[in-house]
């Protein structure tokens, strides 16, 4: 499967797909009502055919009419999000994972709805598409590949509309190729550290729009409520995050593919986002190791790179690369560069870690890295 995006172009037919995920959450919420209701009163859970059903009948009444609006795989659509809610609600209870059912939502934040093959059609050589009765124009950016499977239909918070194509693509599986190996720290200061010394710098946009993103927090604040200004004042808040988060996404893009392309191994660290974030931050959310990690192994898929994760309790900055000394002092963060009292080598901390990280990952997948011999900076 593979997801094509488009944007479409601002029209005030848009307006109508407004209303449309309006009426989408209108529903999202009555389900959900039903179904507390229904516990409530049977403390049984209603399955997604009888839903299903009842929303049929009531679709008929004068009072639910508005419901016609919407395509009725949409309707069927929410019905299937809101059975998959429960389900993993109920089998996070079963295995004592702490989690709540699905809840209201306000209209305004519920964001799409989902069409299957009925209720639209595509033009692509014109780059439209047809919604229910009305024609909508995008932005052909690229060629779909593939049969379209689904049709989602997204606002975002700046109140731009996105299609979000599905399509069944037959992926030839690619054979893992041989080359470099290579072991991947994260960091703050650097975003990679490599062992073979290929570092890549963090790029902190973070900082960069955060300056800008203050300035219009402020703005916002300073508003009079439910007013246009405050309004016009949201909208500029929500393209600055759009921006940064647009930003993020295509430098790890661009830093996953080229080290695919360089890499036939990459050892990596699985991280503990939670945990990191605690400790150090802020920072770790803005420069998205997790999402990278994520676009990582995707585009690994296509370049036959095979990514390795180690322990998450493996010592990596602690052990000395050299003669696997371990050293507890290291634990603390703020030291960046230190002397192992076993062998004398000096070590920086990320470097080190890289290294720990490629012999971990070796021997895991079963290749045999000898640690390198004394030499250098021996004192
Ligand atoms: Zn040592």
């Amino acid at each position: 499967m593979k997801t094509f995006c488009f944007k479409l172009y601002n029209s005030d037919h848009n307006n109508t797909l407004m209303r449309q995920i309006n009426i989408a959450g209108l529903i999202f919420n009555h389900c959900i009502a039903l179904h507390k209701r229904y516990y409530r009163l049977f403390r049984k859970y209603i399955n997604a055919y009888q839903l299903m059903k009842h929303l049929t009948k009531l679709k008929r009444t004068k009072r639910f009419s508005y419901m016609n609006k919407l395509g009725s795989q949409a309707v069927q659509n929410i019905v299937e999000r809101i059975d998959r809610a429960y389900n993993l609600f109920w089998s996070n209870r079963k295995r004592k994972i702490k989690s709540s059912p699905p809840k209201f939502r306000r209209v305004k934040h519920y964001q799409s709805f989902t069409l299957k093959q009925a209720g639209w059609s595509l033009n692509e050589l014109e780059g439209r598409i047809r919604i229910g009765k009305k024609w909508y124009g995008y932005f052909k950016s690229r060629n779909i590949e593939g049969k379209v499977k689904t049709l989602t239909v997204k606002r975002d918070a700046v109140g731009d509309i996105y299609i979000y194509l599905s399509c069944e693509i037959q992926n030839k599986p690619i054979e893992p190729r041989t080359g470099k190996i290579v072991g991947f720290d994260f960091g703050l200061k650097r975003f990679l550290t490599g062992s073979d010394g290929h570092n890549i710098k963090s790029p902190y946009f973070f900082m960069l729009n955060a300056k800008q993103i203050k300035n219009k927090c402020r703005n916002l604040s300073h508003k009079q409520k439910s007013s246009h200004n405050r309004e016009r004042a949201r909208k500029e808040l929500a393209r600055a995050y759009r921006r940064m988060k647009n930003q993020r996404k295509d430098f790890h893009f661009k830093t996953a593919r080229s080290l695919c392309k360089e890499y036939a191994v990459i050892c990596l660290e699985d991280l503990n986002m939670k945990g990191m974030a605690r400790r150090y931050g802020k920072k770790v959310h803005s420069s998205g190791f997790s999402e990278f990690v994520k676009i990582l192994e995707y585009e690994a898929v296509k370049f036959g790179t095979q990514i390795v994760f180690i322990d998450r309790f493996y010592p990596s900055s602690q052990l000395c690369s050299v003669c696997g000394y371990k050293n507890s002092a290291v634990k603390d963060l703020r030291i960046c560069e230190w002397d192992c009292p076993s062998c004398g080598t000096h070590h920086d901390r990320d470097e080190n870690a890289a290294k720990n990280i490629l012999m971990a990952g070796a021997s895991a997948i079963g290749l045999e890295l000898v640690r390198p011999v004394l030499s250098g900076k021996v004192r």
